[in-house]
């Protein structure tokens, strides 16, 4: 089994502070007060968050406690907690990102992945009673397989309606992605553009679900947005790319949660990109990789049955870790 992050930071404690362990607290003195009197540093194991006794300020989470101590920036931060090789070669890991081609074309710099842009304005929830029930209709259809629980837990719908903006009359879908936000504004009357992203690359550094799914063992990657709330609603885990391509960040994001695998699944007409996408995540994450091909050009995800794609899933092809060593 991978060490989870979790794992990784309570073993990092128990290595570098003397620690008292007590149900779900682990306490040790304080490295930012600056004296050694005392456990004052508490971390809860449950919360996955720890603070200082004495001082409000020293409260981190295990990403932030790793940044303020070690002195290591964001990713840096990361890749130590999610360890393996790259623990000794935090230079090399960065450098390997870097250089990887097949990304996406236009996307933010790693150093601007903090952000937080907001929704559209007058965008109010979906199932506000002023939203045109042909919208409600249109939403529940797209989403007719995931149980209505699902549906509130994964997905948080939002419609526009200021009438200055080229937004009006969509549905918004939030987007959130550790502690980042973003939005994806769809159409859904079939003419005109079919989505708007926000101006400046920042869903290049989302993976959609990202927080339902990335507990899961098997990772699906997709296109689109509903792509992936077909496959969710079919017991799976899915993340979508919002394109054809894997940025850097993401490519960080989903090394982080460390799957047993990640199959690529792209749409119909994308076999191509599918299989070069699939062999250049191969060179670089540290688990099974494999996809599946629809071999139907006007299919995608979406559009597969449950039994469709349970077919295409148990028939999917792994990536052969021979092949690794692209770069
Ligand atoms: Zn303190």
């Amino acid at each position: 089994m991978v060490e989870t992050i979790k794992e990784s930071f309570i073993r990092f404690l128990r290595g570098e502070f003397d620690v008292r362990e007590s149900g779900r607290e682990i306490s040790f003195s304080c490295p930012f007060c600056g004296d050694d009197d005392g456990r004052h540093f508490s971390f809860n194991t449950v919360k996955k968050v720890g603070h200082c006794w004495k001082d409000s300020d020293h409260a981190f989470n295990m990403i932030g406690f790793i940044i303020a101590y070690k002195k290591l920036d964001y990713y840096e931060a990361l890749a130590f907690l999610s360890g393996r090789k790259r623990i000794s070669s935090l230079d090399s890991l960065r450098d390997k990102i870097r250089d990887i081609k097949l990304l996406a074309p236009k996307e933010l710099k790693i150093e601007d992945t903090h952000f937080s842009v907001a929704l559209p304005k007058k965008s109010v929830s979906l199932f506000d009673d002023i939203v045109p029930n042909e919208v409600k209709k249109w939403f529940l259809k797209r989403t007719d397989t995931l149980s209505p629980k699902l549906r509130k837990k994964v997905i948080d719908p939002y419609f526009c309606l200021d009438k200055n903006s080229k937004h009006l009359y969509r549905v918004i879908f939030k987007l959130e992605c550790e502690g980042n936000t973003s939005y994806l504004s769809y159409n859904p009357i079939k003419y005109g553009k079919k989505t708007y992203n926000p101006p400046g690359n920042f869903n290049s550094s989302i993976l959609g679900f990202y927080k339902f799914s990335k507990a899961f063992p098997v990772i699906i990657l997709n296109e689109g947005f509903f792509d992936s709330v077909r496959l969710i609603s079919y017991g799976y885990a899915a993340m979508p790319l919002f394109g054809k391509y894997i940025s850097k960040t993401q490519l960080l994001l989903l090394d982080d949660v460390s799957p047993f695998e990640v199959c690529v699944c792209l749409d119909g007409d994308a076999n191509k990109d599918t299989v070069k996408l699939a062999k250049k995540l191969n060179s670089f994450l540290d688990c099974r990789v494999s996809y599946i091909l629809i071999d139907n050009k006007k299919k995608d995800p979406d559009k597969l049955s449950k039994l469709e794609f349970d077919i295409l899933f148990s028939n999917r092809k792994t990536v052969s870790l021979v092949s690794s060593g692209v770069f």
